[in-house]
């Protein structure tokens, strides 16, 4: 499937103002165009930036990889063997948890009060070898200046061995996972409070890198500079409403469809100086 906006468009959101756009859009009769109400915050860039936080699935490898699709598997399989209920209930209740509670493990713990990390363990436990070694993404993170994180809805144990597998786990100083923040899943914004205080983090001076549009909301209104690196084949609800966009939204400062290029192009700018 194909998007519908132009992908270079995407990868920088035009940092231009509506007037700014509406002169250049109007050419040399434009310097008497009306003024036009502003609502896009100034540009974002990554001069200021000091961490930066990494989702894992989808976002430090590629959603082509597809392990999302034996994760979600195991989850139903799980929950059959777990409730003793035919697999097709199990898949019933697991896609009915995650439209209630956000993620399946909410739903299985409100309602079942299923142990999380026996949960987390089983459809963790996947086949790796679709995830490929990347150098150039390593080198990449590794240019950065400043603090690294992964801060992933998954397990610890599930980011470290999908980063090790990559071979940029070195490169990251901390991995927030679903436990350490109680449990509490992205997009919620108390998700994001959590991960932000656990590890000292300047959200002003902070940028997030997200698959899932929607994860980038709490982070935006925290302060951080957004980043969406999509997937070309979206197949996430969330995702595929990005075919109706015909410009990035307010909470998305960026998106690349390939993290690598987009971290090489980054040249943190010098502060301003007073
Ligand atoms: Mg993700």
């Amino acid at each position: 499937m194909s998007v519908p906006y132009e992908r270079q468009a995407l990868r920088h959101a035009d940092p231009r103002t509506q007037s700014e756009r509406n002169v250049a859009d109007a050419g040399s009769d434009a310097q008497s165009a009306p003024p036009v109400e502003e609502t896009r915050e100034p540009r974002r860039t990554f001069a200021r930036t000091t961490a930066w936080i990494f989702d894992l699935d989808n976002t430090l490898y590629p959603a082509g990889c597809n392990l999302f699709a034996e994760v979600d598997m195991r989850m139903g399989a799980y929950i059959a063997k777990h409730l003793g209920v035919p697999f097709a209930h199990a898949r019933h209740l697991q896609k009915s948890y995650y439209r209630q509670f956000g993620t399946t493990l909410s739903g299985l713990m409100h309602v079942h009060k299923v142990e999380p990390q026996s949960f987390l363990d089983y459809v963790h436990d996947i086949d790796l070898s679709p995830v490929p070694e990347a150098p150039e993404l390593a080198a990449a993170i590794a240019a950065l200046p400043g603090r690294k994180l992964i801060y992933t809805n998954g397990s610890r144990r599930h980011a470290e061995r999908v980063a090790e597998k990559l071979g940029v786990l070195h490169l990251f100083e901390d991995i927030c996972d679903i436990a350490a923040c109680g449990f509490v899943p992205k997009p919620e914004p108390d998700a994001f409070r959590r991960m932000v205080e656990r590890h000292g983090v300047a959200s002003e001076q902070a940028a997030m890198f997200e698959d899932m549009p929607h994860n980038l909301e709490a982070p935006h209104a925290l302060g951080m500079t957004t980043v969406l690196v999509h997937s070309e084949y979206p197949d996430h609800p969330a995702q595929m409403q990005m075919r109706n966009w015909a410009s990035l939204p307010q909470h998305i400062h960026y998106a690349t469809d390939c993290l690598t290029a987009f971290l090489r192009e980054i040249q943190p700018e010098p502060a301003p100086t007073k």
